[in-house]
């Protein structure tokens, strides 16, 4: 078979080599999903990942059914020391759900879910994503902290710790974590849990697809129904004090409210009102997830902050929440993301997110403040390899456009945004990391967090086969 090697210098476009065909048909032999190369009519959807910057030629997809396929798919591409790229959910900004010239171990057909309701917990496959997962476990009223965007796969954002709007309540993904099937990269399989590999959990909780593919996640779940979620809208003119504001109210709130402050363009939907509609706002995202009586008293002073301009909180689905800010990342367009983690939100920080705010590239670009805190940061540092308990926030600037042309003005754009308020940041998020190689996953680790990483990484997969993801050297 003839497949994508690489690219020419010349045009940009994928040279090709050929894979030794006795190879393919044992593979295929032994598969019970199916081999998708670069002939096959689905191939080119599927070499594609969610950020269109990404434009990556595999020589070869496989979509895995069941474990002993993603173990034949891994001895398979180890066998003739290709590239190995392993996708979930396929969200990764910097583009590792896809590679050029080798193979791409598919999960997303492993798409199981199956909730216990009286162990209140959910075992999901390995390419699940979190609408398909919020939809099973809802129908018993039950959830767990899963990420903003319903299309965004399970795997890659636990792995990598997992922030969403029950993580105050209920802490990370990673943290509800309790057990995990691994195909290992020597082609062994563990089952990971506390009690039995307690180390390999750690890493699981925050050290990325590192140490194994997992076929299998076993959540803890909690009882959610009804949650109090929604935006407030504010016009621009005031958004640096309002940001300070919002920072201090929310500073000593329950675990039951997570919230975001974000600077967006205001949707062009009919419930935002026709003047503001594409205009640059400021939005207050809110989650409570307790008790709705106790959620209205809370929330009410953050609701009644400066004048809004429209105020859309209410009673909705814990499901509707998790998908209403769809809509603002559709699959396909140009990302460029920077972020960092920050110890306090200074009047100093705010006021530059607002400067550079006001200078966005693209009407898409968004600028995120996430708070931290609640259960996220009462679990002990030590205890899970996701590095950052004590930030009380995530920044995310996500640069997205449409144009190929627009490319340079975006990137230095975000990058911009981010030299401004380096200073205070410390570390950054691995899972809103771009491809900025080995050196800046060290340092978003940290040294100490980084240094036990790579001593695990040495005992699961010492010869790096693993290595299109965040990477840890297991050189340390
Ligand atoms: C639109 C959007 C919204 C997001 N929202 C949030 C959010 O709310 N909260 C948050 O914390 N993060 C969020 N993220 C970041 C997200 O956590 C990461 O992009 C994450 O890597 C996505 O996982 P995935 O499985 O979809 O990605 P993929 O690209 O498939 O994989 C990402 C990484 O995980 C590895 N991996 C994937 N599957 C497996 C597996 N089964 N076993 C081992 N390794 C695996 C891959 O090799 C790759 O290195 C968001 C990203 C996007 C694009």
């Amino acid at each position: 078979m003839s497949s994508v090697v690489g690219r020419s210098g010349l045009t940009g476009r994928p040279t090709r080599r050929r894979i030794p065909a006795d190879k393919m048909r044992r593979l295929a032999s032994v598969l019970r999903g199916s081999l998708v190369g670069p002939q096959a009519a689905e191939y080119s959807d599927l070499r594609r990942v969610w950020n269109g910057m990404i434009d990556r030629y595999p020589a070869l997809i496989v979509r895995c059914v069941n474990d002993d396929d993603v173990a034949a798919a891994l001895a398979f591409g180890v066998d003739l020391g290709l590239p190995i790229a392993v996708r979930g959910g396929g969200h990764s900004v910097a583009g590792h759900g896809t590679c050029d010239s080798g193979l791409v171990i598919d999960l997303s057909p492993m798409d199981r879910v199956a909730v216990d309701v009286a162990r209140q917990s959910a075992e999901v496959g390995g390419g699940v994503r979190w609408g398909s997962l919020d939809a099973a476990t809802a129908t018993h009223g039950l959830a767990t902290t899963g990420g903003l965007i319903s299309t965004t796969g399970i795997a890659g954002l636990t792995l990598g710790g997992g922030i969403g709007w029950l993580m105050r309540q209920h802490g990370l993904a990673c943290d509800n974590l309790v057990e995990a099937d691994l195909v290992t990269a020597a082609g062994g399989r563990v089952r990971a849990s506390d009690e039995a590999t307690a180390d390999l959990m750690w890493g699981l909780r925050g050290g990325g697809g590192n140490f194994g593919i997992v076929t299998r996640f076993v959540f803890r779940l909690h009882p959610v129904t009804t949650v109090l979620g929604g935006m407030v809208i504010h016009r621009m003119d005031d958004a640096a004090r309002l940001i300070s504001e919002w920072a201090t109210l929310v500073d000593d709130a329950p675990d039951a409210l997570t919230s975001m402050a974000a600077l967006i363009s205001a949707p062009p939907a009919p419930f935002i009102p026709r003047r503001l509609r594409g205009q640059p706002v400021l939005a207050f995202v809110l989650c409570w997830s307790g008790d709705l009586a106790d959620g209205e008293r809370e929330l009410a002073p953050l609701r009644r902050l400066g004048r809004p301009a429209v105020d859309l909180v209410g009673p909705m689905p814990y499901p509707m929440l998790q998908g209403m800010l769809d809509g603002g990342a559709p699959g396909g367009l140009r990302n460029y993301w920077k972020s960092g983690q920050l110890r306090g939100l200074s009047r100093d920080s705010i006021e530059r997110i607002v400067e550079h705010a006001g200078r966005r590239r693209s009407a898409m670009s968004q600028i995120h403040i996430h708070q931290l805190g609640g259960a996220v940061g009462r679990i002990a540092q030590e205890a899970t390899a996701y590095p950052h308990r004590d930030a009380t926030h995530t920044l995310n600037i996500v640069a997205t456009w449409r144009d190929p042309a627009d490319d340079v003005a975006n990137i230095r754009w975000a990058r911009g945004l981010h030299a401004a308020v380096e200073p205070a940041l410390r570390g950054a998020y691995v899972n809103f990391l771009g491809d900025e190689g080995q050196d800046s996953v060290a340092a978003a680790y940290g040294e100490q967090p980084y240094r036990r990483l790579a001593s695990l990484k040495r005992r699961y997969d010492p010869d790096n086969i693993l290595r299109i993801n965040q990477n840890i050297a297991p050189g340390g």
